[in-house]
């Protein structure tokens, strides 16, 4: 059997972690030139894995296989050394956040660390290279396919299956396909729209202490949901460059440490018909905010966020994203009412559980804005399936990695 798959990310290798063995032919295309080339992914930046049924898909992955990806991701390191946590282990924790209206999410994380992960990936691909049944093609953007009597032809060669595996910086292939093929398309309504958020790590060394990375969410006064999300202590505050527009992120490293600890703050909009342009809506918002800031993202203090005022000066906390990387100015002109509101909400009511967090000089960035792919039906063509963040189902490393594990395991049973 002669397979393709589009993409070398965390799903790709969950995929070819399992299928090594099993005798079939895989063909891997990839559009960076080589291993080292940087695509937007958390396992060349940072590499935070997460085990939990609450967070990172939705997608049903048992906690046992959930840890043996870490273990073998963590297994791919020089020397085993990562930064590991519980979320909310301490149950006076756990108590302290419900009262104030707080879920607090349970899990376990271990950090690999942006420095650690380019020898991972080494690691990793030197072993899938040196496997006869494994082919590499570097610097193939794959742009389309066609399926043709239940083949899929990429590039002029054909193979029984294709499993698209491009994460979210592939959206232009799936958004392609999807115009062809729209009924592989279950849903499309969601966005998650905010702000990195930037304090003194004193303000929040307990907590990362406790527990590094703290995600809770919240139901605002506005009725939208809003979440922490990717605490970084002693982190860095970074932007992302998505070709037509920057957006924020933030990272930490194993031996590199900055004063401040970022993350972000998120709400969900979900919108109803005819609404159906989630990455639209989205990327208007951040092309917005980079328009007023002359391409750049825009940074505010949390007093001036809050009472809409342009920020012309700081004060006690000093920004980790390089100065020549974004511009004073007022986050409100360009993001809607109610998720400044929730957000402004959501910051308020954290800090009658961590004082000072609501400081009126603490930093907002923003525009932050985590896409959801449509979730695409992998039942409707038997030729092509979708694994990973692109299918829908996936918005992190293990789950991705899981995701591809289980449809090896599904091809192999079907093939045998
Ligand atoms: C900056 C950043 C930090 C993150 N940090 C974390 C974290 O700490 N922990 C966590 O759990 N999750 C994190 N995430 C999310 C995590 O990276 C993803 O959920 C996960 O990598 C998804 O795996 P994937 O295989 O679906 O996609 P990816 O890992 O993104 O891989 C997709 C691959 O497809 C390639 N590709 C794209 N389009 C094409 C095309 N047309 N043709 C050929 N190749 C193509 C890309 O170059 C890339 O190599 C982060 C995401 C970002 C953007």
């Amino acid at each position: 059997m002669k397979i393709a798959i589009i993409g070398f990310g965390a799903a790709a290798i969950g995929f070819i972690e399992k299928v090594k063995d099993a005798g079939i032919e895989v063909h891997v295309f990839e559009k960076s030139k080589d291993i080292y080339s940087s695509s937007i992914s958390g396992i060349r930046a940072d590499g935070k894995l997460f085990v939990s049924s609450d967070m990172g898909g939705e997608l049903d992955v048992d906690l046992k296989l959930q840890k043996d990806l870490v273990d073998f991701w963590i297994s791919k390191t020089d020397n085993n050394s990562v930064e590991t946590g519980k979320s909310f282990a301490n149950p006076d924790y756990y108590k302290q956040f419900y009262s104030k209206g707080f879920m607090p999410i349970l899990s376990d994380f271990y950090h690999l660390g942006t420095d650690q992960l380019k020898e991972v990936l080494y690691n990793i691909f030197e072993e899938y290279k040196n496997n006869k049944n494994i082919h590499f093609h570097f610097n193939k953007n794959i742009k389309s396919f066609e399926v043709n009597n239940g083949d899929a032809i990429i590039e002029g060669e054909k193979f029984e299956k294709v499993y698209v595996a491009v994460g979210r910086s592939g959206h232009k292939l799936v958004k392609e396909l999807m115009s062809n093929y729209p009924e592989f398309v279950v849903d499309s309504s969601k966005v998650d729209l905010g702000i990195r958020y930037e304090v003194p790590n004193h303000i929040v060394d307990d907590l990362n202490r406790e527990m590094y990375e703290f995600k809770v969410k919240f139901k605002s006064k506005t009725g939208y949901m809003v979440r922490t999300f990717c605490n970084n202590p002693s982190g860095y505050v970074v932007t992302e460059n998505y070709g037509d527009f920057k957006t924020v992120n933030g990272h930490s490293k194993l031996k590199e440490k900055s004063q401040n600890t970022n993350f972000a703050i998120l709400t969900t909009v979900q919108l109803t018909e005819p609404f159906n342009d989630p990455i639209g809506y989205g990327s208007h918002i951040a092309k917005m905010s980079n328009l007023l800031a002359g391409d750049k993202v825009i940074l505010q203090t949390y007093s001036h966020f809050k009472n809409s005022k342009r920020t012309k000066n700081l004060y006690r906390v000093m920004p980790t994203l390089p100065e020549s990387q974004y511009i004073l100015g007022d986050v409100n002109l360009a993001f809607p009412r109610r998720i400044v509101e929730s957000i402004v909400d959501f910051v308020d009511n954290l800090d009658t559980v961590v004082p000072g967090i609501a400081n009126p000089d603490n930093l907002v960035y923003a525009p932050e804005i985590k896409f959801y792919s449509n979730t695409l039906n992998n039942d409707l063509v038997d030729s092509v399936k979708f694994i990973g963040d692109c299918s829908g189902y996936t918005r992190s490393i293990i789950y991705a990695t899981a995701h591809g594990y289980l449809e090896a395991e599904k091809l192999i049973e079907n093939n045998q």
